[in-house]
């Protein structure tokens, strides 16, 4: 297995993927790009990169058939999404190569073992900004929460298998907490305090086989109920009274080195750590929460990110190219990034349920210079399903402002297709 690890996995090697959605299709899209083949796992036949990969197991992720099946199609492995049980990346483990590991998955995917984690790390910078939390996982250790804790309001989150907001409910006493708790059906949880947040941000980077990083422009995000709706670069909230100094690109490079020199350099060498600590081989995104001028780390995602999606276009390699490049142990390259001005916006099904019945919304309607639209060939919309995101990339002579105000003009748009 040593050798093999170290060895430089050459196209047209076939690639696994576990998981795929919208991530697992950019996956395979950079990969096919490269000159790989993909093989998706999924046990939706309508997978959006099951239908573009070379080969589909369409299986359940428990099912050891079709993970020897698996086995036997590729070389080397990776995922799109945290869920895949652990259990499932061991077994593949033990026969060829999963990136990132299984031990990484297994605390990413565990918000009680990720918050365990990520307490002990001690850096260079101190150690890890982690808000209040308590386990809930017994009526007792309702009973047992300590008030000095102060830590209601809050969020009662169950440990696995939540995403875009689900799998929480926010509760203001220890009734309400009981009540939710129930609601989970008593699986483990943790309860956070809730943050008066003012702003949101994320590091997404990638570490190769060698340890090497590269890294993104740390990326503003915004959520409404809970999933993602908007994220733009550069991120201002550590320092917003550059927002109005940029009119040139030459403006805006001096000031992303002013950026990197202090303020968000902090957590991109705290994400780092993170990922040294879990010898980490793939893309990495790590979400921070900004209140009151202080941060804490919310989750990490062991995976490319949907908040990195703007790497598609505005840089020359995205992070479902490094994705690919470290999965196959080659060095990472530099993003390169050719739109420091963009923002996203997701689509969510919504859009696809206004006044009652069902219809295509009109994509035609959004139009402009750099502008790109991108659905993901879901079959079926859902109210808060992830259908495809638009990038507004920043035009030479527009300014941050500028390039939001087109933004969310789209977006008000969106909202009356
Ligand atoms: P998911 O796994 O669904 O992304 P998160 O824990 O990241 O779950 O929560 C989704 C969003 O809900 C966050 O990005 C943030 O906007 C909000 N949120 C989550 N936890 C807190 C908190 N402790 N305080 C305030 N807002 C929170
Ligand atoms: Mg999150």
């Amino acid at each position: 297995m040593q050798s093999k690890l170290k060895k430089v996995i050459q196209p047209p090697e076939f690639l696994g993927i576990l998981g795929g959605g919208q991530l697992g299709r950019f996956f395979t899209i950079a990969a096919q790009k490269m000159g790989y083949s993909v093989v998706v796992f999924d046990p939706d036949k309508q997978s959006p990169a099951g239908k573009i990969a070379e080969k589909h197991i369409c299986k359940p992720y428990n099912d050891l058939k079709a993970l020897d099946e698996l086995k036997a199609s590729c070389r080397a492995v990776t995922t799109e999404f945290e869920n895949v049980p652990a259990k499932t990346l061991r077994y593949l483990e033990k026969d060829i190569i999963v990136r990132p590991s299984s031990k990484a998955i297994a605390i990413a995917q565990n918000r009680i073992k990720e918050k365990n984690f990520l307490k002990k790390i001690k850096t260079t910078e101190g150690l890890m900004p982690v808000g209040t939390y308590v386990v809930i996982d017994s009526i007792e250790s309702i009973n047992n929460i300590d008030e000095k804790l102060r830590i209601f309001p809050g969020i009662l989150k169950i440990a696995e298998f939540g995403y875009d907001g689900k799998g929480q409910i926010h509760v203001n006493n220890k009734t309400e907490l009981e009540a939710a708790f129930k609601t989970f059906n008593n699986v483990p949880c943790t309860l956070e305090k809730k943050l008066n947040l003012e702003s949101e941000f994320s590091v997404v980077l990638a570490r190769s086989v060698d340890g090497e990083f590269i890294v993104y422009p740390t990326i503003h995000n915004s959520h409404d109920s809970g999933i993602l709706e908007l994220s733009s670069i550069p991120y201002m909230g550590l320092n917003p009274q550059i927002l109005n100094i940029v009119d040139s690109d030459a403006d805006m490079a001096k000031k992303f080195e002013k950026l990197k020199k202090y303020k968000d350099n902090i957590y991109i060498n705290l994400t780092k750590s993170i990922a040294n600590e879990l010898s980490y081989i793939g893309v990495m995104a790590v979400e921070w929460f900004v209140e009151g001028g202080r941060k804490y780390i919310n989750e990490i995602a062991p995976r490319p990110h949907n908040s990195g999606h703007f790497s598609i276009d505005a840089c020359v390699y995205n992070q479902f190219d490094q994705q690919v490049l470290a999965l196959t142990g080659n060095k990472l390259k530099q993003p390169e990034v050719e739109f420091p001005r963009s923002v996203m916006l997701n689509i969510l099904g919504d859009l696809w349920f206004r006044d009652g019945a069902q219809k295509e919304p009109k994509f035609e309607m959004i139009a402009g210079l750099g502008i790109k639209l991108h659905l993901y060939g879901k079959a079926e919309p859902r109210i808060g399903r992830k259908m495809g995101h638009i990038t507004i990339l920043g035009l030479r002579d527009e300014t941050q402002e500028d390039v939001m105000n087109r933004a969310l003009s789209i977006l008000g748009k969106l909202k009356s297709l």
